[in-house]
């Protein structure tokens, strides 16, 4: 039983189940890794914003670093050794910068244990202890009397500013890299922005180039025209750079305009004025411009370069943040589309449980139970007029038709016994018929002679019954019988037989009986017979009856039946012929010859 390949089956309901997991499971999965891409692109996003800012921080930093220069130049080259406007110029400037410097620093130590940040803060605790050197040096110089200060001193004090800001270049490129790693759209902006500050620091290198000939009013020397050389090379190359930076990537109009202005400003009226400068330089050194007023002059025209670099930051910002935008948005979109998609899996997987399943494995247990006679499982409720409805139909008629098809079985079986019973019992008193009584009386006859126990037989008939049925009429005649139908019954022993042989006459079987004990009986109920006032209706005397009996044993008579209930009918007929009311007993065979030999 156990092993029967039933139990390996998986249920229809158990299939439904599996299918239900499954499905939303693929669904679920599917939307897990498109809700994992999308959240990728959020995060790429929003780490390419964070790059954009740091960016920014690091440019401002090498911006104030830069712009230090100019105040440190200008208290390096007071002759008076303590003017307080530049001392205070000089101490705001360092302030800018080291407010800059610390949010450079703090932006670095944000990155917890990512190599290439170690190897950038690095880099600027190097850049922090160059800036400090370099500072000190200038303060040293600074602190001289005008005429011990030596131009070399000056010279080392200028170049320790001038280097400090290529120290800071990893970590620009370190931010630029990450920005436009984060989203390749800000590669343009980015980089254009790095090159644009990279040009400023170029363009104030190449200006303070020019500071000391223009100091002495003599021409260039060698080195310095060199140094000059190689300072336009790197801007020119920048330039050209920028310009190729700039007409990628649809750059919008305002970086259009700020590139214009750049090229208006800074390599259109800037440019002229180096060049006059430089060919004073290159020949007579008559610039007929002093420091002070070529700064005026030129300084103001860079600003425009910071202009571009500071539309191109905000432009990769806006970038960024668009995508950003854009990438939360689908994030939604697809939270919305999945609860939306997972509502539906499910709703129809509930329908299709409600209106499918449920029904069906109820109907089939239904079903089950039918065939085996059990018509106790409810049946499902039918939820809409389809196929399932019908289906419950069918087995509800199914149903009926098995219990209707029940219900004539038992009528039938009732009927048969009915008549079984009425084809065996007197209808009058209720007593075995003739039929049953030779039937019950051969089979104990039988017995009788097998085991050797004795029976007496014993016929009974009502005397004088016509004048009953005459005087009191047929009804009171028949309530008579049952009265006397009565007595016999309650008179006998457990496993005696009786019968009413037809109209007025008995019969009775007593089992296990002696012949003189059978006389003894045969005498009670006659008398029990006599003594009975039997009641035939209100306003009427009661009636009284009696009867003549003859008896037959089969100590002396045999086994026969046929032969006993002769003997005992000529008992009977001879306790008649001898006045009624009384009890004779059949004569021995060979009495019987006798008489018979006699008539
Ligand atoms: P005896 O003493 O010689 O037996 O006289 P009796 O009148 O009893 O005998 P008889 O055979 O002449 O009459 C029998 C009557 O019993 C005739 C019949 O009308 C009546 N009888 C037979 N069967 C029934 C019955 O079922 N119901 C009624 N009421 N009468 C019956
Ligand atoms: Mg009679
Ligand atoms: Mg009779």
């Amino acid at each position: 039983m156990t092993d029967s390949p039933r139990h390996l089956t998986l249920s229809l309901r158990g299939w439904f189940r599996l299918i239900a997991v499954g499905l939303v499971l693929v669904v679920m999965l599917g939307v897990a890794r498109f809700v994992m891409l999308e959240l990728a692109q959020f995060e790429r996003a929003a780490q390419g914003m964070q790059a954009v800012g740091k960016l920014r921080v690091a440019l401002v930093a090498a911006e104030m670093v830069s712009r230090e220069r100019g105040p440190t130049n200008g208290v390096l080259g007071d002759a008076s050794a303590g003017d307080p406007t530049l001392r205070a110029a000089l101490s705001q400037a360092r302030a800018r910068t080291d407010r800059a410097v610390a949010d450079f620093q703090r932006v670095l130590s944000q990155e917890g244990d990512n190599p290439r940040y170690q190897q950038a803060r690095r880099d600027a605790s190097t850049f922090h202890l160059a800036l400090r050197q370099a500072r000190a040096s200038a303060d040293q110089q600074a602190s001289q009397p005008w005429a011990q200060r030596s131009p070399p001193g000056i010279r080392d004090s200028v170049r320790g500013m001038v280097e400090l800001v290529p120290r800071l270049a990893p970590a620009i490129t370190l931010f630029a890299d990450e920005a436009q790693h984060s989203d390749p759209r800000l590669a343009a902006s980015v980089w254009g922005a790095r090159m644009s500050a990279e040009l400023r620091e170029y363009a104030g290198l190449l200006g303070s180039l020019f500071t000391p000939a223009l100091t002495r009013q003599e021409p260039f020397s060698v080195e310095e025209r060199d140094a000059i050389e190689r300072v336009k090379g790197r801007i020119e190359e920048l330039h050209h750079l920028i310009g190729l930076r700039v007409g990628q990537g649809n750059p919008s109009d305002a970086i259009l305009a700020s590139h214009a202005a750049m090229e208006q400003d800074y390599f259109g009226a800037a440019a002229r004025l180096l060049e006059a400068v430089q060919a004073a330089g290159r020949s007579d050194g008559r610039y007929g411009l002093t420091p002070a007023a070529f700064a005026q002059q030129y300084v103001p025209r860079m600003d425009a370069i910071l202009a571009l670099r500071d539309v191109l930051l905000e432009d990769a910002e806006r970038r960024s943040a668009q995508t950003r935008d854009q990438s939360r948005e689908s994030l939604a979109w697809l939270v919305a589309l999945t609860a939306l998609l997972l509502g539906l899996v499910l709703g129809m997987l509930h329908l299709t449980r409600q209106r499918i399943i449920l029904p069906l494995s109820q109907a089939a247990h239904a079903l089950h139970a039918l065939g085996s006679g059990d018509f106790s499982p409810p049946l499902p409720v039918a939820r809409a007029d389809d196929e399932i409805s019908a289906v419950i139909g069918g087995i509800a008629a199914l149903r009926q038709q098995s219990l209707a098809r029940i219900e004539l079985e038992r009528e039938r079986d009732k009927l048969i016994e009915t008549l079984r019973a009425q084809s065996t019992t007197d209808f009058l008193t209720q007593l075995p018929n003739r039929r049953a009584f030779f039937e019950a009386a051969q089979a104990e006859m039988a017995r009788a002679q097998r085991h050797g126990f004795g029976l007496v037989v014993l016929l009974m008939d009502v005397d004088h019954f016509k004048r009953v049925n005459d005087s009191r009429g047929h009804t009171a005649g028949d309530l008579a019988l049952v009265s006397v139908a009565q007595v016999l019954r309650q008179s006998l022993r457990q496993g005696d037989l009786s019968a009413r042989l037809g109209g007025e006459e008995f019969v009775a079987l007593l089992s296990h009986c002696s012949p003189d004990a059978g006389v003894a009986f045969a005498e009670r109920l006659r008398e029990a017979i006599q003594a009975q006032a039997v009641d035939v209706g209100a306003g009427q005397e009661p009636l009284h009856l009696t009867v003549s009996i003859g008896l037959a044993d089969s100590l002396h008579h045999g086994h026969e039946l046929d032969a006993l209930l002769a003997c005992a009918d000529d008992a009977m007929y001879r306790a008649k012929r001898m006045g009624r009311n009384r009890t004779e007993r059949a004569r021995p065979p060979a009495d019987v010859s006798e008489s018979a030999r006699l008539l």
